[in-house]
């Protein structure tokens, strides 16, 4: 039986909220933000949900590929951002695509892309749905045009081709997380790419938004597992040369990456593949004190630069490691790891532990775990932590539920601007959230780590206002947004464009830069119709 999704937020519908869970994640609200009252809110219906009739209609040739389904047309408006998870919950989906297509080849995408560009309809790529910055919501041009469509490319979910030689998998834009590992498995091979949506986004988002994996270090972008990319674009296909590398002039795929739906639909792609690790090492660092977290960071920053490349360097401040459970509120947390498929590895692991007790860490020798030819579904502390971390969608949505404003936001900066960059950042984001909220609590985490710099992760956890919290966050969004800016560091490390960061992703980039790429969709979009309104204007 095919599992359907949640049309209005994170997961599957059989993955009902119980009330256990309301009541364990009330009282965590209650305990992290005094004097907040949850709201019983029930999850959304779809039988509540009224839509406006699609104002184009497809021509017969293609009609088989579309569908104005109520349920499909509502899970295809919005990505899952609070903001979008709170508008759904509201029941507000006025900015639905009058049509979802449902292409089942190459040549399906082709003819939508035909159909959408002579009739002047908006389309935007749709893959897992999991975008947090707008990036799926076509409805927000929905007036510019005669219709708008969201394309789902679900029915693009296979491994087409294995490269056991070269280590290499051709691998179609529609596929899920799960679905690509699962059939890669069998091959031993995986593709050990990890966002924390890993369960639900695809292949094609994954390019798309230029996404980041769980791991901190070395190969975690996607855009380091690109061997060759194919783009259906309105002007026609535009694939590169599967290379090792290549110093011929610009890169084809450097262009694809990032593009957002806004150059042409990524139908495949050849991946490099590894084989799957069976050695395993695991530490915990405890950094005390109100400098305990920038010691961390000092931690991070001699392991990123030493060579040892750990696959997991998450310092996580202590308010942060209380919220998870894994603290008590006095101490940041550095959670170390290390895995191979090919050498054991006890002496990355003791230069790592080295490094950070001489920056101040504690760690003690049984926070030390080092595992040897285990398969990695079988290793249950790595698989526990990484479970805890995909779960986390769930509960932010049973917290936005009660009432409560449950985000994220991510960015990068070099490590000598790291301390004040922080300190303003946290401060901006505090007052914003006292000014807009009356209260709230922040944290911040590393998600990875360079050799020249961090990628801080900030979270942020306050009481909304019923009825506005779309506008409270967009209030405290547009002060740390500025924060980050003003401060020199990027308005994403992962999380793309959009349609959210786009006037802070302008500020960012060179002007002329906006304007090659400018043209560059004119070129490969001449009627403006691919997702317009991310990354750069038509
Ligand atoms: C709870 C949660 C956790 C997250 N964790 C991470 C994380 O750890 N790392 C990270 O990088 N991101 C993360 N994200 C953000 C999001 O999952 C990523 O941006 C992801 O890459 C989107 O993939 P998707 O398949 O869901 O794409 P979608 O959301 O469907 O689309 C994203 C963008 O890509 C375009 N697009 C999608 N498919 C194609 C295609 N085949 N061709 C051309 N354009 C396409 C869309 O038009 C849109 O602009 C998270 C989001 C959530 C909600």
């Amino acid at each position: 039986m095919t599992r359907r999704r949640k049309f209005w937020g994170w997961g599957y519908e059989d993955e009902v909220i119980t009330p256990e869970q309301r009541e364990t994640m009330a009282a965590v609200a209650q305990f992290y933000l005094p004097g907040f009252t949850p709201v019983d809110r029930a999850e959304p219906e779809i039988g509540a949900i009224n839509l406006s009739a699609p104002r184009v209609a497809p021509p017969d040739s293609l009609a088989a590929l579309f569908t104005a389904d109520t349920w499909e047309r509502a899970a295809h408006t919005y990505g899952k951002s609070t903001r979008d998870i709170v508008r759904g919950i509201e029941g507000d989906f006025s900015a639905a695509p009058d049509w979802v297509a449902l292409p089942r080849d190459e040549a399906d995408v082709a003819r939508i892309l035909d159909w959408c560009t002579s009739h002047r309809v908006a389309v935007a790529p749709f893959g897992g749905g999991t975008s947090v910055v707008g990036g799926v919501e076509i409805g927000r041009v929905r007036d510019a045009f005669a219709g708008t469509v969201s394309l789902d490319l679900r029915h693009l979910n296979r491994v087409l081709e294995v490269d056991p030689i070269s280590r290499a998998a051709r691998i179609q834009g529609g596929t899920l997380g799960p679905d690509l590992e699962d059939q890669l498995r069998p091959h031993g091979l995986t593709l050990r790419h990890f966002p924390q949506s890993f369960a639900l986004s695809t292949l094609g988002g994954w390019i798309a938004t230029r996404a980041g994996g769980h791991f901190a270090t070395l190969y975690t972008h996607i855009d380091d597992l690109v061997e060759s990319t194919r783009m259906v674009t309105p002007a026609g296909v535009m694939e590169s040369r599967r290379l090792p590398g290549s110093g011929a002039g610009p890169s084809p795929d450097r262009t694809v990456l990032g593009s957002e739906g806004a150059l042409g639909v990524i139908t495949e792609a050849w991946m490099r593949v590894l084989p799957r690790p069976i050695y395993r090492g695991q530490a915990t660092a405890r950094f005390p004190g109100d400098r305990g977290f920038l010691q961390g960071a000092q931690a991070c920053r001699m392991l990123s630069q030493s060579g040892l490349y750990p696959a997991n360097c998450r310092l996580i401040d202590a308010t942060e490691a209380m919220l998870n459970g894994v603290g008590d509120g006095s101490f940041a947390l550095l959670v170390l790891g290390f895995e191979s498929a090919d050498h054991p590895l006890d002496a990355w692991m003791a230069r790592a532990v080295e490094l950070c007790r001489d920056a101040g860490g504690q760690v003690p020798d049984k926070a030390i775990k080092l595992s040897g030819g285990v398969d990695e579904a079988r290793d249950s502390a790595a698989s526990g932590w990484r479970d805890s971390f995909l779960r986390a969608p769930y509960l932010r949505d049973i917290l936005i539920l009660m009432g409560v404003i449950a985000e994220t936001f991510e960015t990068a900066i070099t490590w000598e601007r790291f301390e004040q960059f922080h300190g303003a950042v946290m401060e901006a984001g505090r007052t914003a959230l006292d000014a807009t909220c009356g209260g709230g609590r922040m944290t911040c985490r590393f998600t990875h780590v360079y050799p020249d710099g961090p990628a801080p992760y900030f979270t942020l956890l306050a009481p909304g206002k019923p009825g506005q919290m779309v506008q409270q966050w967009d209030t405290v969004k547009a002060a740390v947004s500025e924060a980050l800016i003003a401060q020199g560091g990027t308005i994403t490390h992962h999380h793309a464009v959009g349609r959210d960061h786009r006037p802070w992703y302008d500020q960012q980039r060179p002007a002329l830069y906006g304007e090659f790429l400018k043209a560059g969709k004119q070129a490969l979009d001449p009627a403006g119709v691919m997702n317009p309104g991310v990354v750069v204007d038509p």
